[in-house]
Formats: C-alpha cells, sequence, structure tokens
C-alpha cells in the first residue's frame, strides 16, 4: 500500500522536525505532514532562547544563519515604569529568527531521511486495529488516506487531533501579538526588556528584543481583551514603553496563543504521542516553549524508536514518555505554574513595590550563578541558597499573601 507509513509526524514546527530528525537518524521510516506550503511561516514567535538550552541540543554556537542577537541580561519594568536589571559577564540568552530556526531543523530531519509533505493539512485520524488512519486534505479540497504505524501530534496550541484523540488539551491560554518594529529609541541592544502591569498585558507580560539591525521585536500576551489593542496602547502609554515605543512603526505583527498550563496530564494514546505546545510542554511564567518542546520531543523520538523495534505501538509502551519527561521537568513546571499563578493574582500596585524592593535590594551582577531560565525550579532552589535572594522571595510571598487576602 503507497500511502503506509512507519512514522507520521503532523506538523513542521521545531518540536516535529526535532522528533522527526531524531527518528529518522535511528533509520525508521518518518514522514512530516505540514499544513503551510513553506516551513517557518508564518512565524509568530519571537524567538528569545536561552544559549544553554540550545547548546545542549546541539544548536549552539549555530551552523546556520538564524542567530539575531545575543544578551546580557534583563531590565524588568514595573507597571509605573520604575525597573530593575540584571546582567552577567557573557551572554545567556538570544534572539533567533524562527523562519530560520526552523527551516535548519526541517533540514536536518530531510538530510537525516525525514520525508516533508508542505501544504498537506491532517484533518482527522481513526485509530484501527493494528495502524492510525490518517485523513489529510489539500488546498484544493483533494483528499487522502495514509495509514501509520504510530502519529506524533506536534500540530502545536490548537490542539484539534489531540482532542479528537479524546486527551484533555491545556486549559489556560494567554492571547498574544509579537510584533517587528522599526524606529526604537533609547533601547539596550544587548538586553531584553520585560514590562509588567495589568492596564497593558493582564496576567501576563510584555517584552521588547533589541535586533542587531536597530529592529527590534515587541510583544505581549493577555487573558483577556484584544491583543493588538493592548500593543498600541502600550507603545503609546506605558510610561518607560512610550519613550522607546511611542514613535515607533509596525512592519509585521502576528497574533497566537500560548498554553500556560503545564503539561497535560496524559500526552499518549495507543498509536499516537503527542509533543511541544500540543502538549503544553511551555514555561508558565515566561510562555517559551522551544527549548522545553524540543527536549521532549527528542524524549519521544526514543520511545517511538523503541515502539517500531518492539512492533508494540501500545499506550502502555508510549506511556515511558509521559514518565521520562515528567521526570525531566515536572518539579521546574510546577514551581513555574505556582509562580505565574502567584504573579497573576497581583495586584499594579504590589507589582510596583515589588520591583522596587528588586531594585533596591539587588546590583545588577547579585544573580551571578542563576543564568538558568529553563528550569526554574532548580535555579529556585539555587537561589534560596543566596541570603538576598530569600529576601526577596519572602517578600513576594507575602505580597501574595496580602493580594490573596485582599490585605
Ligand atoms: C507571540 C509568541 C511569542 C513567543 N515567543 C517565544 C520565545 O521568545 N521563546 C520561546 O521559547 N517560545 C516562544 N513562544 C512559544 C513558541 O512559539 C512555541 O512554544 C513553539 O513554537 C512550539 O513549537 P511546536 O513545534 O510545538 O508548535 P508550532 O511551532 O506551533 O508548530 C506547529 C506546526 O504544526 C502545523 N500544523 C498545525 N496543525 C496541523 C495539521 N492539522 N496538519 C498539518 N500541519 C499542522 C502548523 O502549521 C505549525 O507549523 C512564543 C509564542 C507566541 C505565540
Amino acid at each position: 500500500m503507497e500511502n503506509f507509513l512507519e512514522v507520521i509526524v503532523i506538523g513542521g514546527g521545531p518540536s516535529g522536525s526535532f522528533c522527526a530528525l531524531n527518528i529518522a537518524e535511528k533509520g525508521v521510516n518518518v514522514i512530516v505532514f505540514e499544513e503551510h506550503d513553506e516551513i517557518g511561516f508564518p512565524c509568530h514567535c519571537a524567538g528569545h532562547l536561552s544559549i544553554k538550552g540550545l547548546e545542549s541540543l546541539g544548536f549552539y554556537p549555530p551552523q546556520e544563519n538564524f542567530l539575531e542577537n545575543l544578551f546580557y541580561g534583563v531590565r524588568i519594568y514595573s507597571p509605573k515604569g520604575s525597573s530593575f536589571s540584571v546582567r552577567f559577564p557573557s551572554p545567556v540568552t538570544c534572539a533567533v529568527n524562527r523562519a530560520l530556526f526552523d527551516k535548519h531543523l526541517s533540514q536536518l530531519a530531510e538530510k537525516a531521511g525525514a520525508r516533508y509533505l508542505l501544504g498537506v493539512r491532517v484533518e482527522r485520524l481513526i485509530h484501527r486495529k493494528e495502524f492510525v488512519e490518517v485523513i489529510a486534505s489539500k488546498r484544493t479540497g483533494e483528499t487522502s488516506r495514509f495509514f501509520g504505524k504510530l502519529v506524533v501530534d506536534a500540530e502545536g496550541v490548537a490542539c484539534k487531533i489531540l482532542r479528537q484523540m479524546g486527551l484533555t488539551p491545556p486549559k489556560t491560554m494567554v492571547y498574544c501579538v509579537n510584533a517587528e518594529v522599526e524606529n526604537v529609541r533609547d533601547i539596550e541592544p544587548d538586553r531584553v526588556e520585560v514590562f509588567l502591569g495589568n492596564m497593558y498585558a493582564p496576567g501576563f507580560y510584555a517584552w521588547l528584543i533589541p535586533k542587531k539591525d536597530g529592529t527590534a521585536k515587541v510583544g505581549l500576551g493577555t487573558r483577556v481583551g484584544n491583543p493588538r489593542t493592548l500593543l498600541k496602547r502600550f507603545m503609546k502609554k506605558h510610561p518607560a514603553a512610550s519613550l522607546k515605543l511611542g514613535r515607533a512603526k509596525i512592519l509585521r505583527e502576528n497574533f497566537h496563543s500560548i498554553p500556560l498550563s503545564g503539561p497535560i496530564k496524559k500526552a499518549y494514546a495507543d498509536g499516537f504521542i503527542a509533543v511541544g505546545d500540543a502538549a503544553s510542554q511551555v514555561k508558565p511564567t515566561t510562555g517559551g516553549g522551544v527549548i522545553l518542546g524540543l527536549n521532549c520531543a527528542r524524549m519521544a523520538a526514543k520511545v517511538v524508536v523503541k515502539a517500531v523495534e518492539s512492533e508494540d505501538f501500545s499506550a502502555k509502551i508510549l506511556s515511558t514518555y509521559q514518565k521520562d519527561f515528567m521526570k525531566f521537568l515536572g518539579f521546574d513546571v510546577w514551581v513555574m505554574r505556582e509562580a505565574r499563578r502567584i504573579l497573576s493574582l497581583m495586584s499594579d500596585n504590589h507589582l510596583n513595590n515589588f520591583i522596587d524592593f528588586c531594585g533596591k535590594t539587588f546590583a545588577e551582577d547579585s544573580f551571578q550563578g542563576l543564568e538558568e531560565i529553563d528550569f526554574q525550579g532548580r535555579t529556585l532552589l539555587k537561589a534560596l541558597k543566596k541570603p538576598k535572594s530569600t529576601l526577596v522571595i519572602a517578600y513576594f510571598m507575602t505580597l501574595i499573601f496580602r493580594s490573596a487576602f485582599k490585605m
């Protein structure tokens, strides 16, 4: 049967391509279905990634030209415009061009033997006894059937296929916009900026990521309201951001959601495994999902290859994937989910007080040794060993307690 395949991956984003690459490298027949005609487009992501995370996955220093800038730290602004800053002696994060990054991953996967079907959307999966039937369509409306022993769902946050498989998608989402802007003033070219405040980014935050060419990526996430309207308000009215962005021109903007509730409870079923945003493998604090998604995609590939080798595609075999990734990031995600819940409870007044307190307590270089930004539970444990950090955490907890009880 021509359309009979071993492993079918839905989605040519970073998680899908990296999973396909790791599967193909083991000599397993794998095909990626991507609904868009070109990998990497449309691009909705700010592409702010940790260098350590990229290094651990073998993508840093980069072999391809996807790097846009390097950052030595962050400046965090309160709703009223005060700030505190963190700086490390060497770069800790970078901005990548997500379209080029995604393309690079897909090229590596193709080189390893994975095939891509572009412009083909997976509409439905039907789980048969021995295989999974995949119904896919082209833009022309032409429908085809494919048959796979196993499907990897890397469809991203939409989770349509995940729902069809009877699995529960993430509960909490933020609606985001990421814009490319020019004519930005007074920015620090080697530092990312983060802006807190319920007037501008209710329940999340806004970001400013400078690029080397003088343009920047600006965006925000929100639990309520229209991200486009909020972005305009943020650029024009935020006391600190408006000085930098008040006259900036938006060149492009893209809208998309981020799942924030941490990995779903069950990311597998008979003949089916979900990775990346589809499984909500995203940091609940920052919404960053690329590095976690890639790590989990690699773990998924390992289990997929094992299933192919043993000809056993049962949920029981595939459940080791869930155990593996929860062991790897369960504690960190728990810490980040709690931190996000607490941050969402804070009023603008509390955020102002908190940032002011941090500004008074810390010097820029107080955070040496706390460069880890992907696994923030581990960073918290390290921070607890530093007296000043403990003080700030205690202050943070007091504010929360007061917020929770409206004191
Ligand atoms: C505004 C914004 C800014 C962000 N900034 C950052 C950041 O700075 N750093 C960071 O780490 N993360 C960031 N993220 C999160 C990051 O974009 C995601 O975590 C990451 O893209 C997840 O990768 P993925 O491969 O799981 O899914 P995606 O990148 O969403 O890829 C899914 C792919 O599947 C395809 N697809 C979907 N359904 C089908 C179907 N039925 N058939 C065929 N193809 C299908 C889609 O076209 C897409 O190409 C941001 C997200 C947003 C919205």
